[in-house]
């Protein structure tokens, strides 16, 4: 791992409670789709040691000309900071780490599992191999409570109307109401089992806070998905 200077260049909504923060992509720096960074903020006199750095997976993918994370709002002191960070701010981040990455063989089918913020390496992938016409089988179940927490849905809509080798199914326990495609509920074997033919065949990809990974993880398991092609990325925090 390495430490880099960037320019921290500005943040937007992407979903309710939810924020995208851009930084500039330093000189001889280079990620793949999947992996995460550290950014560390300055300390504050007498705060704990670890308070100003945190991890977070690349929601940019490599092709984009920027680097960018997006996390869930909420009081603590890391993110209050991150919140009033003015732009153009030196920032420094620790990177890379982590291999959560879509496989090479492109003959074998892809099936994402992201709940909430847990979209964050998943968003990355999806639009790095659609960028690359990738011939990869990508489905993504993306589990939100509703359509208003679900970020970067329009990016997921645009990229299945360009990359016919990519599924968007949005899963909202409080109900899909009229969205085409989306499933209700809770992420179920019934949910899993409409979309995904061959269960036996994907290499399946969980990310998110860690009570939804080690739930989803059992039901794969239950579901007779092959352990040795199960990755997960936890979210420490939530
Ligand atoms: C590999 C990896 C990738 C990650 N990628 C992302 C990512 O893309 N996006 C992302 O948002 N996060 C990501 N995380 C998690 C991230 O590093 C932080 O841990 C998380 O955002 C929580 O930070 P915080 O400032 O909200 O909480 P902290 O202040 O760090 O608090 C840590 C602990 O206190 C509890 N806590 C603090 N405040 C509250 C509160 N208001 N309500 C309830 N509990 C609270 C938390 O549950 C947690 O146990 C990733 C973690 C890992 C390990």
């Amino acid at each position: 791992m390495a430490i880099y200077d960037v320019e921290y260049l500005g943040k937007r909504d992407v979903a309710e409670g939810t924020t995208e923060f851009r930084f500039s992509k330093p000189v001889g720096h280079s990620y793949r789709a999947g992996q995460f960074l550290d950014i560390l903020l300055k300390a504050t006199p007498g705060a704990d040691k670890m308070s100003h750095v945190h991890g977070f997976s690349f929601v940019s993918s490599p092709f984009e000309d920027h680097l960018a994370v997006a996390t869930r709002m909420r009081d603590t002191p890391f993110k209050n900071a991150m919140r009033d960070l003015p732009d153009h701010t030196p920032v420094q981040i620790d990177a890379n780490f982590g291999d959560f990455v879509l496989h090479k063989n492109e003959a074998m089918p892809a099936v994402y599992l992201a709940g909430g913020i847990g979209v964050t390496p998943a968003r990355s992938a999806i639009a790095q191999a659609t960028h690359d016409h990738s011939a990869h089988d990508i489905t993504l179940f993306y589990v939100n409570r509703d359509s208003s927490r679900a970020a970067y849905a329009e990016d997921f809509k645009a990229f299945a109307k360009t990359n016919p080798h990519f599924h968007y199914v949005p899963v909202y326990s409080r109900g899909a109401g009229s969205e085409v495609g989306a499933e209700s509920g809770h992420l179920s074997a019934e949910i899993i089992r409409r979309h995904v033919a061959d269960i036996a065949r994907p290499k399946w990809y969980v990310s998110g806070p860690e009570a939804f990974v080690r739930a989803t993880r059992a039901l794969l398991i239950e579901l007779g998905a092959d352990e040795d092609n199960l990755r997960t990325e936890e979210f420490e925090g939530y």
